[in-house]
């Protein structure tokens, strides 16, 4: 782990932090709502190697950069200026300028990173990216900030110096969750639940069917369910569809906004179910509640696609108790929870079904709740 810092930089890291992926076991579109989610750690991580340096020179490389770009980045940290680039370096520099301008003091550094957390697949390679570093910008230079503001400080990262809108779970996901756990997030609040999740132990695991496809309407629809949401809640007369009943819809008067309302209020509801069953270690019964929460995003919020629709259907028909997409929408991943003895059985029909439906072969992995980031060495 310690030889691309020392190809890149020609010297040794003073030491490597790791932090995972994520992914949302369910509530999906509920975060913009001021709602509940209940993601979990990935065992795939990103690493970040960092040494200090005597000068306020920040210098980041990375082995999984595009080949387009330069090998290292650099710039001076009081050169940093918010949405003037949009390379990856930005989420590298993007977690130093926002450190910075909360008032800690972070020195020059030199940082490689590694990573084998799928890009752009909904597991958030980003925040895992944002939080190795900034984890070890905390333990080298601000060790009083606690996880939850780190996390806030690497949001701060991605929405306004990488200049991307996204909510807070990631970040928290990839610092805050434990080995075995899920946490039960509420996003208005920010209070967090560790919430026992032992998969392994109950021979189940979470089977990740990454479609890798991206269609073009994910950003477009991003923007327009969020102002469709706005619309529900000023409609019902409520702050957030977080304080929405299902009796509250008869008071919007579009079909479509009621939809889109109908899905955030359900699957908040679909969250407070799920957890409910964890905290009795019933893990099986979440099943049909990620069949339900897909149908809700299918039917409802209208975020999926044929890949997605096929991987749900034919993971269900070949023995998983349950199965949605996760993330976005238009393709990235759909997350089925099985047993773990039937992986193989399950995998083998949904590679079956994608290439006989001419898709392109599906990427599929099992995941288990694993630990937060860490401090490798
Ligand atoms: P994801 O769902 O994976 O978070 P995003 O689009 O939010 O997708 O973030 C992906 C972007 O983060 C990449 O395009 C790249 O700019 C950056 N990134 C993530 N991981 C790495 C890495 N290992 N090396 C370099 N850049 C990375
Ligand atoms: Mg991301």
């Amino acid at each position: 782990m310690t030889r691309g810092f020392f190809e890149a930089f020609g010297h040794d890291p003073e030491g490597i932090w790791a932090a995972p992926g994520r992914l949302n076991i369910i509530g999906e579109f509920t975060d913009y709502n001021d709602g509940f989610v209940l993601p979990m750690a990935i065992e795939a991580v990103t690493t970040a190697a960092v040494a200090r340096r005597h000068d306020d020179v920040i210098r980041v490389s990375s082995s999984g950069a595009p080949a387009t770009t330069t090998p290292i980045a650099s710039s001076r940290i009081c050169n940093l200026t918010p949405g003037n680039t949009a390379s990856w370096s930005s989420y590298a520099f993007g977690v130093v300028w926002a450190m910075t301008e909360a008032g800690h003091a972070i020195g020059g550094v030199d940082v490689f990173i590694e990573s084998n957390v799928p890009i752009g697949a909904g597991l958030s390679s980003s925040a895992a990216l944002e939080c190795a570093l900034g984890l070890a910008l905390r333990d080298l230079f601000a060790s009083t900030i606690s996880l939850q503001d780190l996390a806030l400080l690497c949001q701060r990262a991605e929405n306004a110096y990488v200049g991307v809108a996204s909510g807070i779970m990631d970040q928290t996901a990839s610092l805050c969750c434990t080995a075995g756990h899920a946490i039960e997030f509420d996003t208005r609040s920010g209070e967090i639940e560790q919430v026992n999740f032992d998969l392994s132990a109950a021979g189940l695991e979470l089977l990740v069917i990454d479609t890798q496809v991206h269609h073009q309407l994910a950003t477009s629809a991003y923007g327009d369910r969020r102002s469709a949401c706005e619309l529900a809640a000023k409609a019902i007369g409520v702050k957030a569809l977080r304080d929405a009943t299902l009796a509250d819809l008869d008071k919007i008067p579009d079909d479509v906004v009621r939809r889109r309302a109908r899905h955030v209020i359900t699957e908040n509801e679909r969250v407070l179910s799920v957890a409910a069953l964890l905290r009795s270690k019933r893990f099986i019964e979440v099943g049909p509640i990620l069949s339900a929460g897909h149908q809700s995003l299918k039917d409802d919020f209208e975020v999926s696609c044929a890949e997605l629709d096929l991987a749900v259907d034919t993971a269900t028909h070949a023995g998983a108790f349950g199965a949605r997409m996760i993330g976005g929408g238009f393709g990235g991943c759909v997350i089925a929870l099985i047993r773990s003895e039937d992986q193989r059985t399950i995998e083998r029909s949904v590679t079956a079904a994608f290439a006989s439906d001419g898709f392109t072969p599906p990427r599929i992995f099992g995941a288990l709740p694993s630990p937060g980031a860490h401090r490798v060495m």
